[in-house]
């Protein structure tokens, strides 16, 4: 591998060059060697090297480093500091074909003068967060484009040019030439290469922009997001996309918006789904939960009826998402995960233990109110003082937990016919 050249001695600058300077022979430099329009076999190397070093030059800090220790990344850094061709000007933005092909009136050009001078739109994508998108946000975003040269003010004249008619197309933008094939002669036309298909050429043109009136620099616009944007719709701003050559009209800048994942909410469409914890007693009563909306400060109440189940949905109308240019919202969807509870005191679990001993004595369906009323009187209460003693006794004594002795047998018991009803449903 060869030593890496100076890039400083790359790019035939001197090493305090000015930010124009540098910028100004990286363009003249590329639009030489870029591969599509040089001969030289070794223009890809060339033009990578070029890219390279104007990568460097071009940003304060690691031309700094680059000055210092030799190297863009600073002391600690190692290998090179090659950028991607394609993100040069803002992988985000446009890539730097999209330059040279308008350097060099690329572009579509079928017959006649359809050569481009208009700019073209420019696409970007901007990830907002779930609550940007509901309460509708204004973020900055920076990018690269093809801004109107400041050198010449976009017009490509240097001081004293004019915009001459073509000498080579007089003005058509095409040339025919004429071929001969084994079918007779063949008549092709294509792009003037003088005039790149304008029709116009600039007599004295802008060293810059080489013409062009427009050069690649970093822009920065603020975009109002609307409230209740989606993933994949788009916010258009005016002008703000590639300037035209020379004047012409400039495209838009259209900005893609993504939002992100939320942690809580998932959205479909415009209601807001989100998972709501209860326990399991709470589900056997019914409960109110109350939630942060989507909204900043907002709360919402969740009205969880009894005898829930887990994975029912309970829904609050209007509490979902703002919808686009409305004014109303969509659906929160509550979903109901009941998680049995752990942090019960002991007389909460003796209670709970009475409870199940009753309802699995003989396996019918047992109607809360009548089980109280017959706990009462068939000495339930006493019933527990008996289970109260077996857990203080298990604590003082550090036993392992063992499951009490039904309380209520004895008094069902003493009623007579314990397990007739479990016998009875086999049937
Ligand atoms: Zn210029
Ligand atoms: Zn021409």
């Amino acid at each position: 591998m060869e030593p890496k050249r100076d890039y400083y001695d790359v790019l035939e600058v001197e090493r305090d060059a000015d930010a124009k300077t540098i910028k100004r022979a990286f363009l003249k430099k590329a639009r030489v060697l870029h591969p599509d329009v040089s001969d030289d076999p070794n223009a890809e190397e060339k033009f990578k090297e070029v890219n390279e070093a104007y990568s460097v030059l071009s940003d304060e800090q690691k031309r700094a480093n680059y000055d210092r220790y030799g190297d863009a990344n600073g002391p600690s850094g190692f290998g090179s500091d090659y950028v991607d061709v394609s993100d040069i000007f803002g992988g985000s933005g446009f890539g730097i074909n999209d330059i040279f092909d308008s350097f060099f009136g690329g572009g579509s050009s079928r017959g006649g003068r359809t050569t481009r001078t208009r700019g073209r739109d420019m696409g970007i994508r901007l990830a907002i967060t779930l609550e940007e998108a509901a309460a509708g946000c204004r973020k900055t975003i920076s990018y690269d484009r093809l801004a109107p040269c400041d050198d010449c003010g976009g017009t490509g004249f240097a001081e004293g040019g004019t915009l001459k008619t073509c000498d080579r197309c007089h003005g058509t933008g095409v040339v025919t030439s004429v071929q001969r094939t084994i079918f007779g002669q063949m008549q092709s036309q294509t792009t003037c290469p003088d005039c790149g298909g304008t029709g116009h050429v600039v007599d004295k043109p802008c060293e810059t922009c080489d013409g062009q009136g427009r050069t690649p620099s970093k822009e920065t616009v603020v975009v109002e997001v609307p409230v209740g944007i989606r993933t994949g719709d788009t916010v258009r701003l005016k002008d703000k996309g590639e300037t035209g050559v020379r004047g012409d009209a400039s495209g838009d800048l259209v900005v893609s918006v993504e939002v992100l994942q939320h942690d809580r909410f998932e959205r479909h469409d415009d209601d807001l789904y989100c998972a709501v914890k209860i326990d399991s007693l709470q589900a056997i009563v019914g409960t109110s939960v109350s939630i942060d909306g989507i909204l900043a400060g907002e709360k919402v109440e969740v009205k969880i009826p009894a005898g829930c189940q887990y994975g029912d949905q309970v829904t609050v109308e209007r509490r979902g998402m703002p919808r686009r240019g409305l004014g109303s919202r969509g659906r929160l969807v509550a979903v109901v995960r009941v998680e049995t509870p752990t942090d019960l005191t002991r007389t909460q679990t003796l209670d709970v233990a009475a409870l199940v001993a009753e309802r699995t004595l003989d396996g019918v369906e047992v109607d809360v109110e009548a089980t109280k009323e017959r706990a009462d009187r068939e000495g339930a209460s006493h019933a527990k003082e008996n289970m109260a003693e077996h857990f203080a006794a298990e604590a003082e004594n550090d036993l392992k937990w063992e499951v009490p002795e039904n309380p209520f047998k004895q008094a069902r018991g003493s009623a007579g016919k314990p397990g007739r009803g479990r016998k009875g449903r086999h049937k």
